[in-house]
């Protein structure tokens, strides 16, 4: 059987294994959803967020990218941040990592990789910004690793400053940000990072709320639901 049948072939199996367990599992998912995680993990085959998770359809809101990156003119993943923590109103935000990530480990060589040179780009500023404590380590799959966390708590680092954060923070305490790191090797998630609604960050990222909310600079959606600030 060609190998993209066999995938369709498995969807059938699984819509009658969840209607054994629950016959009206899919009407109920049918009117809205309410998650309450952003998941933003890397692009990785091996990196399924539900399956590592043991997620349910309707409790992970997702995001991936090669190297589960949060880059702040990067308007994919601006969007699924500001539509999970405005709209839907997740409580928390998880950036996870894994080890093995192929990469992060392209982005530690100077091959050309043509136009994911521009997104590597971002991991390679983690490694120069980190350059000398990774480099003192002398194993290269420690090495890796090392990147492969520190590249977490950076992306967690960059969705505190992003307004969209800080202003759900303010106005609401919510959400909380996590940095997380998968291994690969035995299965297991491991907590790397983990910054607390209104924690203080670096002056400069932090911006100034100085006009107050109101109906002039808020937008709402047609059911009530979405309050957006102009930007
Ligand atoms: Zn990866």
């Amino acid at each position: 059987m060609e190998a993209h049948k066999e995938l369709l072939l498995a969807n059938k199996a699984w819509v009658q294994e969840k209607l054994k367990i629950r016959p009206d599992f899919f009407e109920r998912q049918v009117e809205t959803q309410s998650p309450d995680f952003l998941w933003i993990g890397c692009s990785d085959s091996r990196v399924p967020a539900e399956d590592i998770t043991g997620a349910e359809p309707g409790e992970l809101f997702v995001h991936r990218n090669i190297a589960n990156l949060v880059v702040h003119t990067d308007f994919n993943v601006l969007s699924v941040l500001q539509y999970a923590v405005e709209v839907l109103k997740v409580k928390h935000v998880i950036v996870c990592g894994h080890y093995n990530c192929g990469g992060v480990k392209n982005a530690m060589t100077r091959r050309d990789f043509g136009l994911l040179n521009k997104w590597l780009r971002h991991l390679k500023d983690v490694y120069r910004i980190n350059r000398d404590h990774i480099d003192s380590i002398a194993d290269p799959q420690a090495r890796w690793d090392r990147l492969v966390e520190m590249n977490v708590t950076e992306q967690v680092q960059n969705l505190a400053k992003t307004s969209i954060v800080q202003r759900a923070w303010r106005l609401e305490q919510r959400p909380m940000l996590h940095g997380w790191v998968y291994d690969l090797r035995t299965g297991y998630l491991k907590e790397l990072a983990l910054i607390r609604p209104n924690t203080k960050i670096d002056d400069i990222y932090q911006f100034e709320w100085d006009y107050q909310d109101s109906p002039e600079t808020t937008a709402s959606s047609p059911d009530g639901s979405l309050s957006l600030k102009s930007p």
